[in-house]
């Protein structure tokens, strides 16, 4: 499929979605209003924002109701298991069920060796289960804790309601076994690092109807010529990545192309 088939003009612009940011993060938040318009000047229809922990439900859904352009997903991100309140389950199913949202950003990420495993596996549990009984997208974080993940998996079968993995740092040969359980695969400004060789290598095993691009915004500021000074990234930032210099598959963005794909 090429961009132009999808627009209808020679060298078209896709409409084009940031499946993974924080917009409630205290470094931009004071900037939103900019954040959002430069987005949509970029060609960003939609910034999927995601909570990391009970704390910013509130304003993470503040956010989407300001800007119908920014969709909420909500969860406790693994790095953040200390700040679980007592009731942390029936905040976070209560918000879930009474609003139009996602669920995450949730996961496993066992980098810290001291991390807590089985709580961080029973509290992903939970938001599985969720995602499961609501029918609700589910947006994945996991750092060296593949194994687990396809147990869990494999133990709970196929998603029905399709989830994705965020800023994906495994091997391509995993990259199957994702999609065999009905998750997408989204990328980072990760992949633009000239070191980035593995994450490479699993983009070019995606399908190609399975590949989303974030900015995990205001982190992983993508590898570009012209850097802006103070080094925050934001939604807007997905336009570069995502723009393809002539008429090309979906995935081929500019900065993509260059570190990765051969073009037919
Ligand atoms: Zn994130």
């Amino acid at each position: 499929m090429t961009s132009e088939s999808l627009t209808g003009e020679p060298g078209g612009v896709l409409p084009y979605v940031d499946v993974h940011c924080h917009l409630h993060d205290f470094r931009i938040i004071n900037d939103i209003s900019g954040i959002v318009q430069r987005a949509e000047a970029a060609g960003v229809t939609h910034m999927v924002t995601c909570a990391t922990m009970e704390e910013n439900f509130a304003a993470t859904s503040a956010l989407a109701r300001q800007y119908p352009a920014i969709v909420p997903c909500y969860g406790i991100h693994p790095w953040f298991l200390e700040s679980l309140s007592a009731n942390w389950k029936q905040v976070l199913g209560d918000r879930v069920a009474s609003e139009a949202c996602g669920i995450g950003e949730t996961g496993l990420d066992f980098t810290d060796k001291q991390a807590d495993r089985d709580q961080q596996l029973a509290v992903f549990t939970f938001h599985l289960a969720l995602a499961r009984d609501l029918e609700r997208p589910i947006n994945i974080h996991i750092r060296k804790a593949w194994d687990p993940l396809v147990q869990m998996m494999k133990k709970a079968g196929p998603l029905k309601t399709p989830g994705m993995v965020h800023s994906f740092s495994g091997s391509a040969e995993l990259v199957k076994v994702m999609e065999r359980y009905n998750l997408y695969i989204s990328f980072s400004g990760s992949v633009t690092r000239p070191e980035a060789k593995k994450v490479v290598k699993a983009l070019n095993a995606v399908s190609r109807d399975r590949i989303l691009l974030e900015t995990d915004s205001p982190d992983i500021y993508p590898s570009v010529s012209d850097p802006d000074p103070h080094g925050l990234n934001e939604p807007k930032i997905s336009r570069p990545l995502h723009r393809s210099p002539r008429p090309g598959p979906v995935c081929r963005t500019r900065s993509l192309s260059e570190v990765s794909m051969p073009m037919p």
